[in-house]
């Protein structure tokens, strides 16, 4: 395959980290969620790009109004969607302020079932705004897993992954991956991945989970794609930050709220 090229710069802020319910999750006591470092605090996962002029949102989350404040998010040109669990797309009223402040509406692109379901989900955004407006104005865009794709100028690698049974999207950007709610990736993903310098992906906790890796499965998935650095995200309260670091081999540690890198 041909490597996606993106020109010399791609910046990439990791907007959140955490699992579905977040950390601390809410009603829990335990020593993660009560721990004051500030690592251990963990958004929904969502992650911000930025290249060849574009500003990228991966999915739009639960948390993205507070996560585009701390990290200044000024503008939002498109969304590449993974998936459409909630912890993935509840984020997406929230675009409607930058449609107000822009006046452009924002590309959203996934695959046909995730925009089917976004339709269903958000159907007051897909019909004609009522008066007064206040709908996010998005445009949806399928696109096929496994294709090399350039999307407003950017090249882009939508990668098929499995999610327990439901094959979703993870995103090659030139030498980024960005793979999450991940337990299983098909051989044909992992050639494509093939020198890739820094990749992300999910890794729940230590105990097996049908629908994500665990810890020591996205460590062999990391050492296997061989990248210079992994970031793991989409961590549950059951893992410390600093406490599983120091497990960790080198150039693989659990990513934080706000980390920010250019590859
Ligand atoms: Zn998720
Ligand atoms: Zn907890
Ligand atoms: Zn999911």
């Amino acid at each position: 395959m041909t490597t996606p090229s993106t020109g010399p710069d791609l910046r990439v802020v990791l907007l959140g980290t955490g699992t579905s319910a977040g950390v601390p999750t809410l009603g829990c006591t335990c020593d993660v969620c009560l721990s004051t470092d500030p690592h251990n605090k963990r958004m929904r996962c969502c992650a911000y790009i930025e290249t060849c002029g574009r500003r990228i949102l991966i999915d739009c989350g639960t948390d993205l109004r507070t996560q585009a404040i701390a990290n200044h998010i000024t503008d939002v040109d498109m969304v590449l969607l993974t998936h459409t669990h909630a912890d993935h797309v509840n984020g997406m009223d929230d675009l409607r302020a930058y449609n107000m402040v822009h006046r452009h509406a924002i590309n959203v692109y996934g695959q046909s079932d995730s925009l089917d379901d976004l339709r269903a989900r958000f159907a007051y955004c897909f019909r004609p705004a009522p008066p007064g407006g206040g709908v996010p104005q998005l445009t949806l865009h399928p696109i096929e897993a496994d294709t090399d794709l350039v999307l407003e100028g950017v090249a882009v690698r939508p990668l098929t992954i499995f999610h327990g049974t439901l094959p979703i999207l993870g995103f090659r950007i030139g030498r980024f991956a960005y793979l999450t709610d991940v337990s299983r990736i098909p051989e044909e993903t992992f050639a494509a991945l093939e020198g890739v310098e820094v990749l992300v992906t999910s890794a729940l906790r230590r105990r097996p989970h049908p629908t994500h890796m665990c810890i020591s499965e996205s460590v062999e998935v990391a050492k296997r794609i061989g990248a210079r650095q992994t970031w793991f995200i989409h961590m549950c309260h059951d893992l410390d930050h600093d406490a599983t670091n120091a497990t960790l081999p080198p150039g693989i540690a659990l990513a934080y709220d706000g980390l920010s890198f250019d590859v």
